[in-house]
């Protein structure tokens, strides 16, 4: 069996060598480039399933890897970002990667996110019978485009946030337990789970601007969490 290819380029030797032990654990085939030049000469020249890329590297940046691959590749990127960088992060989607962490992160995260994002990136879309749009008020997911938009701006978010707002809008009015979320989400159990999501929610809410007492996105204690319609 071929296990799935995955491309680290990270030049902290530290870090490096913690993410090839988490893939190598997660039933990956990690290949390690040290800095920008090497690592996109690989994933140009050979086949990755996965890139993982560091933002501050020698010879050449993240930044510029991570546009001279999208000039030649759709792979899934998951990129580092350093902590509170959040313009970095915005960046980053911008420019076309498909997910982020920022620097320091867990190991363990790191790992269900590498497993979920090949997960997502070889499964079909959702089918929305009927509609491929969710309306309600200034708030809308056009689902055939991907995108989601608040009071007339596309909001930012990442593919996995997007995945909770589908099945949350999908299943309008009724409580998505926390274990169908982190199954659906991460597709394999991790400790840190539930404050992963608990965080991922808390995200989420912050970007589309719903202040806990005005979220249609609401917590349900020791259940899970619902949309409920404002409109
Ligand atoms: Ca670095």
């Amino acid at each position: 069996m071929n296990l799935p290819r995955i491309l680290i380029i990270e030049d902290d030797e530290a870090i490096g060598d913690a993410i090839v032990a988490i893939a190598k654990k997660n039933d990956l085939d990690p290949v390690h480039a040290s800095d920008g030049r090497s690592g996109l000469t690989l994933c140009l020249e050979e086949h990755f399933d996965l890139v993982v890329l560091d933002i501050g590297l020698p010879i050449m940046d993240g930044w510029e890897v991570l546009e001279r691959i999208r000039a030649h590749s759709t792979i899934p990127v998951l990129m580092l970002t350093a902590l509170d960088g959040e313009s970095d992060k915005v960046r980053a989607l911008e420019a076309g990667a498909d997910d982020y962490l920022t620097k320091p992160f867990g190991i363990r995260e790191l790992g269900a996110r590498l497993v979920a994002l090949l997960r997502r990136s070889t499964r079909t879309p959702a089918q929305h019978p009927g509609a491929d749009r969710f309306v309600d008020g200034s708030f809308e997911i056009d689902f055939s485009a991907h995108t989601v938009i608040q009071n007339g701006r596309v909001v930012a978010v990442t593919e996995l946030e997007f995945q909770l707002l589908d099945v949350l809008v999908t299943n309008t009015g009724t409580t998505v337990l926390v274990e169908h979320l982190v199954d659906l989400l991460w597709d394999v159990p991790f400790p840190d789970a539930e404050e992963w999501l608990k965080f991922t929610v808390f995200r989420l809410r912050r970007k589309l601007g719903w202040t806990p007492g005005n979220s249609p996105l609401e917590a349900v204690r020791g259940e899970g969490y619902r949309y409920l319609r404002r409109h």
